[in-house]
């Protein structure tokens, strides 16, 4: 293209892609399908034609959340007490007053810029990866980058990320219901099309948001963006915004309930105070830094805080969390049902038995030993095979079954390649779920040879004869019950069995008049942290269930050895399943108690889901097929398969396992549980030490005490040390002791009647405790007003800081907490004493608060009264644990 630049249609789309020639779309498109654009060129058009995205979603602009700082009430009544104090004269209250007010938008803002930033990083780690042609090469790039002229391999699973015209296709097939509503599979191939096709019938195009469901494919890109079939009608498709969950939403609510209290409780402390002969001025000032105090702003943005901190700590440990909504979900969830392969077991299978149709079984320990008549099988099993072997410094890549199986025939000195060679495939029936079983065809000179491997009485059920070294034979029903029975054994040591088959000749369906040829038995070692896991979820009151397409006995013999069920469990077979309305109520019950099921399909996973969900579960789901979309959609948590899903099973899913591991769907359930206690701690925290400021005031207003606290020192308590202690608790990273309870039960508010109880009861003792130290200090010591009010407030400040303590759960040990070992906790207190000391004795921040120094009587004033709410604390959680021990 030197020199001419960008193709204009780049900019513009290819309209009528369908109806002309691959070739003729390509050259408009100024790409050579062989080799795909080059990086240089891809990016001068990303630059050009902009990010392959629906809806801009740029990311949050810094100023939008600085200036939405300002728009809080809290703001409001600041500027209104600033004014205040200027109109009576007090400039240097009216300074300080508008310096906490630039503080307090300060703080906001890097909180919630730093939770936004963080969150739209975590968006990111969950990008589509499209692999395309470029430069030659194959690679994989965001589907954000993606731009017209780019040429795109797809394979069944794939979700596609742009619009495409076909350059090639293999029985290729694509769900386009995100754009037609149709849900069944339609074909596609790369012919041209007439021009008035609909869009829904165009088959040598692939549109954005839809998904191939078989074969595999070719295309250029002809649209991204909004310049697809999908961004023409995207104003009408809801897009998976990152809204709210709906933990933030509950946060929302109780903040804007408790901004409307609390104004009307300080304007009446206000005009109590007044009536009874309070300083007007003082007094709606007072009332005015309450109010400002007191009002949770900052809830819910410390609550998107601790969710993003979860989130990355999740991320740390293989779990990309896609909905923001899973987070509390997960730490609420009550049965975990997941497959087997790979995800209990390692997924690195050897073929470790076999059993040819005419003899013994062999043993092999790697190798098979080349046994006259397992060299069919063998011969079978590597020919319909689509995984390769690396070479050197390639790994070997495909489904870990057939890398087995291609390995054990090497062993055999079968390589396919020199087997291809001689018998080139001319068709596939690809490996489906359902059927069990997958199928080749090749070429044998003039005939044609099928061959077909998958589950043993799948296969068996096929076949009709039973090759033996002096010939087939036919193969009678006793025989073939003979053969299942030694499926059973071979299941018996835990492994997976595969059956291998053939037939002379292509026509008629694949499966039908098979010969059988053997048994392979393949040996997939438990992944190691497997048990401690599934322990750890019995402890935590979350059942475990195995789905799993393996055979019955292959799958209790491994739910044993990972102690998920004993011995003796029950399996359910999926053909045994029925539909959940024809089931009597004893059926029902042996499901529900079920904890292993076989030869299932995806459907069938979707009903055990919905069958639970019925009773109340809350239930997380793996999957990784294109079939789980719909399974892992109802699941209240669907989990997928990072290595080995397909991108459409992703896409459905809320969470993504990077390393496939059962054990890190548990620690995504226990950081799940941090979070959500995390939430309920810095909330508790924060209300109780706000009661205490509008107690303190508000009782010593009624009762006509002096002021124990100034409008000035009640915004300090309020910047410091409310609000470092309260992000220490956000942030921590909690301990086992969370995988001991049972689940939270769905729809738990945050607060909680107990919480409620805590925020009422320490709320007024911290406010006893500093108004008793302010009585003391003024009436018995006779310190003078403003001494006792320096007492009153570091009463309160000190007794808010140790509260944190308070926060820890009855149950865990006094000393040694996850609180004690919170180094945020630790941190935020020593940041707090120095800011204290610091106003209390550096002279000039001493008298802009009217702060005077007190004497070691009033030091120990303030020390025994502050540590009085920490005392009650612990022994009100003594008793309570007490009285809860069995
Ligand atoms: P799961 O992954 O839950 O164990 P699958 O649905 O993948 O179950 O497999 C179900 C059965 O299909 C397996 O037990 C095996 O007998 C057979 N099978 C698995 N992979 C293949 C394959 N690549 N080709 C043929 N048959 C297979
Ligand atoms: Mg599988």
């Amino acid at each position: 293209m030197g020199g001419l630049g960008i193709p204009d249609s780049t900019r513009t789309g290819v309209a009528d892609a369908h109806a002309r020639p691959a070739a003729e779309i390509a050259a408009a498109l100024g790409v050579d399908p062989a080799r795909g654009l080059d990086a240089a060129e891809a990016a001068a058009r990303l630059k050009a034609c902009g990010p392959n995205l629906l809806r801009q979603r740029r990311a949050v602009p810094a100023l939008r959340i600085l200036a939405s700082q300002f728009a809080s009430p809290v703001v409001g009544l600041l500027a209104a007490a600033a004014l205040l104090s200027l109109a009576w004269g007090d400039r240097v209250e009216a300074l300080a007053i508008a310096a906490v007010l630039v503080i307090n938008a300060a703080i906001g803002f890097t909180t919630e810029i730093r939770a936004v930033r963080s969150m739209e990083a975590l968006r990111r780690l969950g990008a589509v990866i499209t692999r395309v042609r470029r430069g030659g090469r194959a690679a994989g790039v965001p589907a954000e980058t993606l731009v017209p002229g780019d040429i795109v391999v797809l394979e069944s699973g794939d979700v596609v990320t742009a619009d495409l015209r076909l350059v090639a296709a293999s029985s290729l097939a694509a769900d386009e219901s995100t754009l037609t509503g149709e849900s069944v599979p339609v074909d596609k191939s790369a012919a041209a099309v007439p021009p008035e096709t609909p869009v829904a019938e165009r088959a040598p195009m692939l549109f954005k948001g839809t998904a191939v469901t078989r074969g595999s494919a070719t295309g250029i890109v002809t649209g991204t963006g909004m310049a697809t079939e999908l961004g023409r009608i995207s104003a009408l498709v809801e897009q998976a915004a990152p809204g709210r969950s709906p933990l933030e939403r509950q946060l929302d609510r109780l903040a804007g309930h408790l901004i409307w209290v609390t104004i009307v409780l300080c304007a009446v402390i206000a005009g109590v105070g007044i009536a009874s002969g309070g300083a007007p001025y003082l007094m709606i000032e007072a009332a005015i830094a309450l109010a400002v105090a007191a009002i949770p702003e900052g809830l819910p943005i410390v609550a998107t805080m601790a969710l993003a901190r979860g989130m990355w700590r999740m991320a740390r440990q293989n779990a990309l969390v896609e909905r923001l909504a899973a987070v509390e979900t997960l730490g609420a969830t009550t049965l975990i049902m997941t497959d087997k392969t790979g995800t209990l077991t390692e997924n690195r299978l050897e073929v470790s038995a076999a059993v040819p149709a005419s003899g013994e079984a062999l043993r092999t320990d790697g190798d098979i030993a080349p046994d006259p008549g397992l060299v069919d099988a063998l011969m079978v099993v590597v020919l319909c095979n689509n995984a390769e072997l690396g070479s050197e410094g390639r790994p070997a890549s495909g489904d870990p079954v057939e890398v087995a199986l291609l390995r054990a025939g090497a062993g055999a000195g079968l390589d396919r390649a020199a087997l291809e060679a001689r018998l080139p495939r001319i068709d596939t029936v690809p490996f489906d779920s359902e059927t069990a079983m997958m199928a080749t065809m090749h070429r044998d000179g003039d005939a044609v040879l099928t061959c077909v491997k998958g589950a043993p009485e799948a296969v068996l059920h096929h076949c009709t004869e039973i090759g033996g070294l002096g010939g087939d034979e036919p193969l009678d029903a006793a025989a073939r019950e003979a053969w299942l029975e030694r499926t059973a054994d071979l299941a018996e040591e835990g492994l997976r069995v595969l059956a291998a088959a053939w037939k002379r000749g292509g026509d008629g369906p694949a499966y039908s008049d098979l010969v059988f040829l053997g048994l392979i038995g393949l040996s997939d070692p438990a992944r190691e942290d497997v048990p401690a896991a599934i322990a750890a979820c019995r402890r935590a009151g979350i059942r475990v269930a195995m789905l799993t397409g393996d055979h019955a006995v292959t799958a209790r013999k491994v739910a044993t050895a990972i102690g998920l069920a004993g011995p003796d469990a029950d399996v359910i077979e999926g053909r045994t399943l029925k539909p959940v309305a024809e089931m009597t109520e004893t059926e029902r019950g042996r499901v529900l108690a079920t904890d292993i099921f076989a030869r299932v399909t995806p459907a069938h996973k979707l009903d055990l889901v919905a069958l639970h969900q019925a009773q109340g579960q809350i239930v997380a789901m793996t999957g990784d097929g294109v079939n789980d979309a719909p399974a892992l959609r109802q699941a209240d948590i669907g989990v997928a398969m990072g290595l080995r899903g397909t991108q459409v099973a992703r896409e459905a899913a809320a969470m993504v396992l990077t390393d496939d591991a059962f054990a890190t769907i548990v620690h995504a359930v226990r950081e799940g549980r941090v979070i959500f206690r995390n939430i309920q701690r810095f909330v508790t925290y924060l209300l109780s030490c706000n009661l205490s400021e509008i107690l303190v005031v508000g009782l010593a207003v009624l009762s006509g005490l002096p002021l124990p606290l100034l409008p000035l020192q009640i915004l300090f308590l309020n910047l410091v040390t409310d609000v470092f202690p309260a992000f220490a608790l956000g942030a921590g990273a909690g301990d086992d002791d969370v995988m001991v309870l049972r689940p939270r039960r769905p729809g738990t508010p945050i607060l909680t009647r107990s919480l409620w109880r805590m925020i009422v009861g320490t709320g007024l003792s911290i406010t006893a405790s500093t108004l008793a130290a302010f009585v003391i200090a003024h009436q018995v010591l006779e310190i003078g007003y403003e001494r006792a009010l320096t007492v009153s407030f570091l009463t309160l400040a000190f007794a808010q800081l140790w509260n944190v303590f308070n926060m820890r759960d009855p149950r865990s040990p006094m000393i040694l907490n996850d609180i004690t070992r919170n180094p945020f906790v630790w941190a935020a207190l020593a940041l707090c004493t120095a800011l204290l000391l610091a106003v209390t004795f550096i002279p000039f921040l001493a008298e802009v608060l009217r702060l005077e120094r007190p004497g070691a009587a009033a030091w120990g004033l303030i020390a025994v009264f502050s540590l009085l709410p920490l005392a009650a604390g612990q022994i009100s959680k003594a008793v309570s644990a007490g009285r809860q021990a069995p």
